[in-house]
């Protein structure tokens, strides 16, 4: 057992109001730069939709991600010789408009233009050439729209669906959106990392961060195409990569990330776990239907002694078990089993994980197009969802209907519990149905319903102030540190230069 400690994070997103705020806020702190106008290291997409940059979930356009090669894995598009082929011209990689031309308002010409017999109006210009243009795209295009046809329909997750399922989400009174917010999966088994021939990516021994040194950055891009989530960008001005650095100067001092403080759904919950790397090639190259159980494993009890013993000898400190206890990543992913990974199929273990939207996927509206809000209909149960259970499994399950339904059940349990205590029009029959079915009793619907609705900031961030002695100390113990291949990652010569 080789123990570390890994800072992840949880998007419940059935709170996730799309404002926006922590995109901006992200934008504010850290790609307010020249060369980075395009670059959203938080970005919050519409479902379905394309997402930013377009169409980033599919590997057969972008070729990121690993792919399973018998007990082993091996990157798809990027790495030694696959990358050194594309050394001049790399058919997979995002292009301008695959991401969006940038833009600003040329706000000036509201207060400068002269007077004249049409109101003024502030042009878009572009922020690569200054000049006008029209916008085409932006990193959410289809926000709020509920799937334009050029936009939902092409939503790459389709592709597992029937004609009949994809046609049922364009129903007007079944149609939903939900949003999806995301940022660097901070992963295991990082794609970029195991790209990169400079060496420069790294992941953090103490915390799990996943950092791009600029000094060692040679341009090569290869994280560009490595990353399945398309969060490593190309910076044309400086001629480095750049990623989501989690906020570390703000975790070092115990402060939240940009993005999770600034959150108004209060829909971030950030905490530690403690995870056993000696799994992490097992977990990375095992069968699809798998994926999700095994990675589950990988993260440990951090009640369980001899956890915590291994973890102690492995230099981590009491604050990190304690904060590992508390975690509130920790409770929803593993303790109540309601949180899932996007995209496990990328086989990069990723370490954000999301709690499904079960509002859109409920609610209904009534033949005469009356909202149904009786119980009865309501809380009709997970089979007559909106949103085709297989959708949901293509974003989050690769492909495993099961974990969805799950994961659906408990969180419909949680919902009856909480119509009974408030409205209390559910009978002890259908509360004991659905209780048992979700294998759930009343306390922990309580624990789930309290964390997700009523938590307060302390309760939500749940990471102590980072140990640098400690860091110092794990860097000189891992002895893959020269090939800069990250800790925990036990990287094989093949897997890159
Ligand atoms: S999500 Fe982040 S850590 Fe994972 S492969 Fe992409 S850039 Fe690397
Ligand atoms: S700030 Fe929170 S609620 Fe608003 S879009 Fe971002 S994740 Fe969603």
């Amino acid at each position: 057992m080789d123990i570390r400690s890994q800072v992840s994070m949880v998007f419940h997103l059935d709170k996730c109001i799309g404002c926006h705020t922590c995109s901006i806020a992200c934008k504010n702190i850290w790609t307010d730069r020249k060369g980075a106008e395009y670059m959203w290291w938080n970005n919050v997409e519409t479902k379905p939709g394309t997402g930013y940059p377009t169409k980033w979930e599919d590997q057969e356009i972008y070729k990121g991600g690993w792919e399973k090669n018998g007990d082993s894995v091996s990157l798809k598009g990027a790495g030694k010789l696959k990358g050194l082929k594309n050394i001049f011209h790399n058919p997979n990689m995002p292009s301008l408009e695959d991401y969006y031309e940038p833009w600003a308002y040329r706000y000036t010409d509201l207060f400068e233009a002269p007077e004249g017999d049409d109101q003024p109006i502030g042009r878009a210009v572009s922020l690569i050439t200054g000049e006008p243009i029209e916008i085409q795209a932006g990193p959410n295009w289809d926000d709020d729209l509920s799937g334009t046809p050029d936009y939902a329909r092409q939503d790459v997750n389709f592709k597992h669906l029937s004609k009949a399922e994809q046609e049922s989400m364009f129903q007007l009174e079944r149609m939903t959106f939900h949003y999806l917010p995301r940022i660097c999966n901070h992963c295991l088994n990082p794609a970029c990392v195991g790209s990169c021939p400079s060496g420069a990516l790294y992941k953090r021994g103490e915390d799990g961060v996943v950092l791009i040194n600029q000094e060692r950055c040679r341009a090569w891009r290869m994280c560009v195409t490595a990353c399945p989530y398309k969060k490593s960008y190309y910076n044309w001005n400086t001629g480095k990569s750049e990623k989501c650095v989690l906020c570390y100067p703000r975790l070092e001092s115990g402060q939240a990330p940009a993005c999770m403080h600034s959150c108004v759904g209060r829909i971030r919950y950030l905490g530690v776990m403690l995870y056993d790397a000696d799994r992490i090639e097992a977990v990375a190259s095992c069968d699809e239907a798998e994926l999700i159980d095994r990675q589950m494993e990988i993260y440990l009890d951090p009640f369980d002694p001899a956890v915590i013993k291994a973890a102690k000898e492995n230099g981590i400190s009491d604050s990190t078990i304690v904060a590992a206890q508390n975690s509130p990543v920790y409770k929803f992913v593993k303790k109540w089993r309601i949180a899932l990974p996007l995209h496990p199929e990328f086989r990069t273990i990723p370490n954000l994980f999301y709690v499904l939207p079960l509002l859109p996927a409920m609610a209904s509206v009534s033949e005469d197009g009356v909202y149904d809000s009786l119980s009865e209909n309501l809380l009709s149960g997970v089979e007559k969802l909106r949103v085709p259970i297989r959708y949901l499994s293509s974003l989050f399950a690769a492909g495993n209907d099961n974990k969805i339904i799950e994961v659906f059940k408990r969180l419909h349990a949680v919902r009856v519990s909480r119509r009974d205590t408030t409205v209390k029009d559910v009978t002890e029959t259908q509360l004991n149905k659905v209780m048992s079915e979700a294998n759930m009793d009343i306390h922990e619907a309580n624990e789930i319903f309290r964390l997700t609705s009523l938590a307060t900031f302390e309760e939500r961030f749940v990471v102590p102030a980072a140990h640098r002695e400690e860091a110092i100390e794990m860097l000189e113990n891992t002895g893959d540190v020269k090939g800069n291949t990250g800790f925990g990652f036990k990287m094989k010569p093949e897997r890159g230069l």
